[in-house]
């Protein structure tokens, strides 16, 4: 997940402007948190926390500089101390400090190379494997003047080196910004203008919160390179292959944000329309878990013409359930988060709407609580198709034998979670939902857009275990029925 800017401004310093736009990314990642800006030297903090947890006693006056990049971690990879957080940044042969949304997945076979040249990354990162990689191929240009077109060079040797999704920004000292995304765009990366000022972040959100307005997505095997003097340099260094991942429509992304060319509340409106098309039951009642189903939940209500209310109301103050470190902790996390509300489910045939269903510990603690509110009928509806396959790309989605559609057929679900209805929605309905463009789906079918093998996702999900402090890791021997060669794709 994660959440990255970038800013370059000829006309003002961008400490202040770093830090706003990076509270508009808070929710792609709440383990910790940084920022670097750069004149003369770079100025650095980061920590594990919050964004205003971390700058708490921080003076931001003190980050000197027209450009600089921030960051928010949510690991997945890595060992989930304070020396991942990023920025990071090395000093030689040039100054850079690098900031990345993504996951690699050939990050061990880049270290060993590195390790070849006698480069080592101190840190269990895949972005600081980037930074080496990127470091390693300017090297080769330290006595010559850094020209944008030796940059982008070294960006395109980079670019074969590296597999996996990767959107990355880069401050290089006294030259400028640099921004690259893999060739299948998986994650986003957009790009801003105000006046002078040229911005770079993970959603269009960001660029609203310092009056900048949205110009265009970095394109999937695009890099741009904008010089100090404000000069921009663009280059289509591989061949797109779009395949932009789904599960930022469907759950990561802030509705608000455009992405890809594509409004992220406007998918959800068509995903929860879709799920109300296919429904042949009846309910006198919908309302989402809140609150990344709302916009797929109330058009459901709006096309099954039936009330939306508010039967569920969220919490805000407690911290995330989805990798606490073990499944008990998990249903308590889950039950502290919501409040049920009997005036609105007693008596009443519910829908419930949720944007996804992954381990299904959100809906089995819910489902039991709607019944003692005096739920009439649950029928339950995930905006997403059953996820079956974990996620090398940077979402955090359970271990493959942690995931229920991985282990159960539709009935077997409805039978665990306790529901009287259960709906999916359908692939077809998915691809529709998000204007049939070419897009990553592969936690929902197991044909991921890249070679990974199943020893990487196994490598993967062990460092996820790691992380969540699951100490599942050892039982991480992957079922071949459910690993690429098993998907029909
Ligand atoms: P689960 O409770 O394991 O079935 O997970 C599904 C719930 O977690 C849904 O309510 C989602 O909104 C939320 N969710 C889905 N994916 C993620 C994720 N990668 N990280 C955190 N929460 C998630």
């Amino acid at each position: 997940m994660c959440g990255i800017v970038g800013i370059l401004d000829p006309g003002r310093e961008v400490a202040f402007d770093l830090y706003r736009a990076a509270m508009a990314l808070q929710h792609r990642g709440q383990d910790g948190a940084g920022l670097v800006t750069f004149q003369e030297r770079f100025y650095h903090h980061s920590d594990l926390g919050l964004l205003a947890e971390v700058f708490r006693n921080q003076d931001l006056g003190r980050f000197r500089g027209k450009m600089g990049v921030a960051h928010l971690r949510y690991a997945t990879s890595g060992d989930g101390t304070r020396g991942e957080c990023q920025p990071f940044m090395v000093s030689f042969p040039f100054g850079l400090s690098l900031v990345h949304n993504g996951n690699l997945t050939n990050d061990a076979l880049q270290r060993r190379k590195l390790a070849g040249t006698g480069r080592l990354v101190n840190s269990s990162s895949d972005s600081d494997t980037i930074l080496h990689v990127l470091a390693h191929h300017l090297a080769k240009f330290e006595r010559t003047r850094l020209e944008p077109g030796l940059i982008l060079d070294a960006v395109r040797a980079t670019m074969s080196d590296l597999e996996g999704a990767y959107s990355v920004v880069v401050a290089i000292a006294n030259h400028g910004l640099l921004a690259f995304r893999d060739p299948h765009g998986i994650r986003p990366l957009v790009m801003g203008r105000r006046e002078q000022a040229l911005l770079f972040a993970s959603e269009s959100v960001a660029l609203e919160t310092v009056r900048a307005d949205l110009w265009r997505d970095v394109q999937p095997g695009e890099a741009v390179l904008v010089t100090m003097d404000g000069q921009i340099h663009a280059r289509q260094i591989a061949e797109p292959r779009s395949a932009h991942c789904s599960f930022e429509y469907i759950y990561l992304a802030r509705p608000e944000s455009v992405l890809d060319g594509q409004s992220v509340s406007a998918v959800r409106e068509r995903l929860g329309e879709s799920l109300a098309r296919r429904f042949d039951g009846t309910a006198d009642v919908a309302f989402d878990v809140p609150s990344s189903a709302e916009d797929a939940a109330v058009a459901f209500a709006r096309e099954a013409r039936i009330p939306y209310r508010k039967g569920i109301r969220r919490n805000h103050y407690v911290a995330r359930s989805f990798i606490a470190a073990n499944p008990s902790l998990r249903r308590e996390v889950a039950a502290l988060k919501f409040h049920l509300e009997r005036r609105v489910i007693s008596g009443q045939r519910v829908a419930v709407v949720d944007d996804s269903i992954v381990r299904g510990t959100t809906a089995q603690a819910l489902v039991s609580r709607l019944r003692r509110k005096g739920a009439e009928h649950v029928a339950f509806f995930s905006a997403s198709p059953p996820v079956t396959h974990p996620c090398p790309y940077g979402v955090d989605m359970a271990i493959q034998g942690d995931l229920l559609a991985s282990r159960l057929d539709a009935e077997g679900i409805r039978h665990t979670l306790g529901v009287d209805h259960l709906q999916y929605q359908s692939q077809e309905d998915l691809e529709a939902a998000l204007g049939n463009r070419p897009s990553c789906t592969a936690c929902f079918t197991g044909c991921y857009p890249t070679d990974v093998s199943p020893a990487t996702l196994s490598q993967i999900e062990r460092q996820r275990s790691l992380i969540s402090g699951d100490a599942q890791g050892d039982r991480l021997e992957r079922d071949p029925e459910l690993s690429r060669e098993g998907a029909s794709c």
